[in-house]
């Protein structure tokens, strides 16, 4: 089997108007989020209004990139066949510190001691155009 070694190119994002700032940020590797002036609740994934009290006064933050493990699954045949040679990968629920939750892969092993809870940080991906957040497991001794 040929394996071509190139800059993996998945299928791209598509951002809005409202969304547009949250990838300007990833370009910068910086994990861009809402949080809203009205009742201080963060905001993600980006939105017009919050959703805890409807206010429109939603201003950009930035993110410390770090959280936890809120729920994760292991995908064997992913849904769209650029990820195919992906696979086995793990998708997770990611608590991040700052107040919010998000959906990533983990640049982790399938089988490297994954765990609820467990934290990890973020990391970024180039692909095509874009640059993705990701995440990776913080071990035990916190890295690097
Ligand atoms: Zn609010």
């Amino acid at each position: 089997m040929t394996r071509e070694q190139t800059t993996p190119s998945y299928p791209p994002p598509t951002p809005t108007a409202v969304s547009a700032p949250f990838w300007e940020a990833a370009q910068e590797r910086r994990l861009a989020y809402q949080r809203c002036a009205d009742c201080a609740q963060a905001v993600f994934p980006p939105r017009a209004h919050c959703p805890h009290c409807w206010s429109e006064s939603l201003t950009w933050q930035e993110s410390t990139g770090h959280g936890t493990i809120a729920s994760f699954t292991v995908a064997h045949r992913p849904g769209h066949p650029a990820f195919a040679e992906l696979a086995p990968f793990v998708l997770a629920l990611i608590d991040v510190q700052d107040g919010f939750r998000l959906l990533s892969r983990l640049t982790t092993n399938p089988e490297e001691g994954l765990a609820v809870s467990a934290p990890v940080r973020v990391v970024w991906e180039s692909s095509g155009d874009w640059t993705l957040p990701l995440f990776e497991l913080i071990t035990v001794d916190g890295g690097p």
